[in-house]
């Protein structure tokens, strides 16, 4: 097959397709058995508060150790996920996973909201609001110390949003909106949906520094978000300089590896200790 196809002109094409399946199948497949044989793990990345540079939140992000290809990132997994009806089970177990450390975190009186990020797919679930609920109430957590990260796709349905969001607000969750700037942007959704923050795209701070037209939509996305009485968060912040930047512009609160990367929850426990004690 390999070389009949290698004397026409589509070879390297094919080729490389066919690389691409076969990682895929090795992903899909491993994705079924991920979760029984305890491949996953979260990590926690802090979030500052600009001006001061106190910790103020974290985000959850989920790690997966496939036996044989080693780490294989979100960015590539959760979209097969999403693609062969794995992402409820996936997405379910992080958002217990979650409940269950805000509840020991809430227990030994360090209060900080953390974040888990929904994918379009999950947040259109029939059941999300209920599964969320039910979490909640069985972790016992106060609501408020649950962050969702949503992004901008989630708005495309607008009356649905609506819909879930209010329901999510009422439980008493946070709501942020995830890579702003890089999706589907109706500035519209902006003022109907309840939303509590906007987080800037990495894409737009690697060259705030240097490029004008950059640092000019993070300031308007700033000033837009203060006029709606949203806070704005900057992700993938790496250097001093970017960090400068935002303070200038009036940015809230920052996330990256400048500060640290995302932690397993050893490490994350021992920042918490040397900002908190305890
Ligand atoms: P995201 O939610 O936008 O997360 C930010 C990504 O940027 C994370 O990659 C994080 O590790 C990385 N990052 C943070 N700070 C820096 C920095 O300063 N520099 C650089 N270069 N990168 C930085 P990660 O963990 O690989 O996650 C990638 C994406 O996968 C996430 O993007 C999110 O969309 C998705 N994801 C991760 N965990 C979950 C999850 O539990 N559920 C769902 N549905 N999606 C998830
Ligand atoms: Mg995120
Ligand atoms: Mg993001
Ligand atoms: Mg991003």
């Amino acid at each position: 097959f390999l070389a009949k196809e290698s004397r026409n002109g589509h070879k390297y094409h094919n080729l490389q397709e066919s690389t691409l399946d076969i990682e895929r199948y090795h992903l899909q497949n491993g994705l079924q058995k991920a979760l029984e044989n305890d491949e996953f793990s979260v990590f926690y990345q802090p979030k500052y508060n600009i001006s001061d540079s106190r910790l103020i939140g974290a985000e959850a992000l989920i790690r997966w150790k496939h036996p044989k290809l080693g780490q294989v990132s979100p960015a590539k997994f959760i979209p097969i996920a999403e693609e062969f009806g794995l992402i409820k089970s996936i997405g379910e177990w992080v958002l217990e996973q979650v409940c269950k450390q805000i509840a020991v975190w809430q227990n030994l009186g360090y209060r900080f909201p953390v974040s888990v990020n929904l994918s379009v797919k999950q947040f259109r679930e029939e059941t999300i609001v209920q599964t969320i609920r039910s979490m909640i109430e069985r972790s016992g957590i106060d609501p408020g110390l649950l962050e969702l990260e949503i992004t901008e796709g989630m708005a495309m349905d607008i009356e649905k949003a609506l819909r879930i969001l209010q329901e999510l607000r009422k439980i008493g969750l946070r709501i942020s909106v995830d890579d702003f700037g890089t999706g589907y942007s109706s500035l519209n959704y902006l003022k109907k949906l309840p939303i509590h923050q906007l987080k800037v795209d990495k894409s737009f701070i690697d060259d705030i520094t240097r490029d004008l037209g950059d640092a000019a939509i993070v300031s308007t996305i700033v000033t837009l978000a203060h006029n709606l009485n949203l806070k704005v968060i900057a992700e993938g912040v790496e250097n001093m300089e970017q960090l400068e930047k935002l303070r200038e512009i009036g940015c809230d609160e920052v996330q990256g590896y400048l500060f640290n990367k995302p932690l397993p929850l050893a490490e994350f426990d021992e920042i918490l200790y040397q900002n908190f004690g305890k």
